[in-house]
């Protein structure tokens, strides 16, 4: 594993994601920086899950996102699933915990209990727009009330909700280790709600508390949380905390490096076979190594086509080399990588990994043919399942070829028939098919035929795999073996004399 750099403090990391959608790349950069920058320092990766939002809770969407993490090779230190001593990791389960901090916020003064109807504020929202502030802001009706009247109305159960009180003068610097300071005036800044009138937080108080409590030393996080990151800043103040260091990842722009990534290209990348989601690159046959690859150089200051494993990654990772220029999502370079990190893998590791894509398609697999036929294949590959249009003619019974696919270029129906009948005369007559047997003959007839090789292996390569592109002949004739390539043989001669 790699080295741990022990100038450096533990890190202790996170990942937040809401269980309201799917794991996106997004969520899978940030987890891998989270997770490079834990094990880099000796300290921990932590997963917990922001799920206030019942409304759009999706059954499924945790274990999706720890079955994903996993697949990746980056599992959490602690979440649900693994436990841990900062838990519990879903924050519906800590509803004390910020009921007591929405507390300690306004019994010092930066937080107030509003008891504004939704009808009042949608009334002063559309009063807003229609005198055309440049921002429609909480007009701060409830942050006049005397505390002590507010604490009497809360004690007699009025529906309330608990808002931040922003400074309205002044300026906010917040430090993003990224970009420096970003000084911001406090009047722009609304008095954001903490605490819903059901008591479940906003994302604002949940995840500043949850950081604080959990011990998170850098928040990773998306750059979609910037214009809110005074807010933050401000609470964690406001309790008189230690700020943790603040990383803002860079955005994602459309492949073609015009604009945000928007639904509609992710939309658009499904349709071309591709997908922002990680558990769909997993069935569609990108391995880990090579979607880890491909994900790290979006918003890491390393060469654009650095090929690296998790170990090589773990050895160069700093968050200081992190970059928030924006990063394009090429899904031909996820393509690249994919392909390159299947090569590198160990022919076991590999045939293990294409296994299951030929049982799935019904075909019974023998383990020594497959680890004889993996080198065969592995230059081709660019996602596992590409195995299958490769190499499924080794484990089926018959093949059968296109008729027209067997007639040889520049040659008619019966010229070629001829030759596949001298082809098999050949073959039947040697006591094996090894390679090493059959390639010199089949190589004098090419000669004594006047014919090219092309001519002659193109129809046995057609007739024996069925297709017009394999591996090696002769090293793929020797794993068919023997009967099995002249039952063939013996079908093209039958189906071209059929035409
Ligand atoms: N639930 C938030 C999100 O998914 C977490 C943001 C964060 O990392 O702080 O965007």
């Amino acid at each position: 594993m790699g080295v741990e750099d022990f100038r450096l403090k533990p890190a202790r990391t996170r990942i937040a994601p809401s269980p309201t959608g799917r794991f996106h790349l997004g969520n899978a950069r940030n987890a891998l920086f989270d997770y490079l920058l834990a094990r880099k320092t000796g300290g921990q990766f932590i997963l917990r899950f922001e799920d206030t939002d019942r409304n759009r809770y999706v059954p499924g969407s945790e274990e999706e996102i720890a079955r994903v993490l996993d697949w990746m090779g980056i599992t959490p230190d602690e979440s649900p699933f693994h436990g841990g001593q900062y838990g519990p990791y879903r924050q519906t389960e800590r509803r004390d915990i910020y009921h007591q901090h929405a507390q300690i916020l306004v019994d010092k003064g930066h937080a107030y209990p509003c008891f504004c109807s939704p009808e009042r504020l949608e009334k002063m929202r559309k009063e807003q727009e229609a005198q055309k502030l440049d921002r429609v802001q909480y007009d701060g009706l409830c942050r006049k009330i005397d505390p002590d009247d507010a604490a009497r109305r809360v004690a007699n159960g009025e529906s309330h909700v608990i808002r931040f009180k922003m400074p309205k003068e002044g300026t906010t610097t917040a430090h993003d280790h990224l970009r420096g300071d970003i000084l911001t005036e406090n009047k722009y800044m609304d008095d954001y709600v903490l605490l819903r009138s059901n008591g479940l937080p906003t994302y604002h108080l949940g995840a500043m508390v949850d950081d604080h409590e959990m011990k998170i030393t850098h928040v990773l996080r998306s750059a979609e949380w910037l214009p809110t990151f005074p807010l933050h800043v401000q609470i964690v103040r406001a309790f008189g905390w230690d700020e943790p260091v603040w990383v803002h990842l860079s955005v994602f722009l459309k492949p073609s490096g015009k604009g945000k990534m928007s639904k509609r290209d992710s939309a658009a990348a499904m349709k071309d076979g591709y997908s922002i989601f990680l558990d769909d690159l997993r069935s569609l046959g990108y391995i880990p190594e090579g979607v880890l690859n491909w994900i790290a150089l979006m918003g890491w200051g390393v060469a654009e086509d650095e090929l690296m494993t998790l170990d090589q990654m773990l050895e160069r990772f700093s968050i200081d080399t992190l970059t928030p220029s924006p990063a394009a999502i090429n899904f031909q370079k996820l393509d690249h990588f994919n392909g390159a990190h299947i090569r590198l893998l160990a022919i076991e590791d590999l045939a293990g990994r294409i296994k299951p894509y030929f049982t799935g398609a019904g075909l019974e697999v023998q383990n020594d043919a497959l680890l004889k036929i993996t080198p065969l294949i592995r230059e081709r590959l660019v996602t596992l399942d590409d195995c299958l249009a490769f190499a499924s003619f080794f484990f089926k019974d018959e093949v059968k070829p296109n008729p027209e696919d067997l007639i040889a270029q520049g040659l008619d129906v019966r010229q070629s028939a001829e030759i596949a009948k001298k082809v098999y005369e050949i073959l039947s007559s040697l006591p094996d098919i090894s390679h090493q047997i059959v390639e010199p003959p089949l190589r004098s007839y090419v000669e004594s035929s006047g014919l090219s090789a092309n001519q002659v292996f193109g129809i046995l390569r057609v007739a024996v795999t069925g297709q017009k592109v394999s591996p090696p002949l002769f090293e793929s004739m020797e794993i068919i073996g023997r009967e099995k390539v002249l039952q063939r043989l013996k079908m093209a001669i039958e189906l071209l004399e059929k035409i």
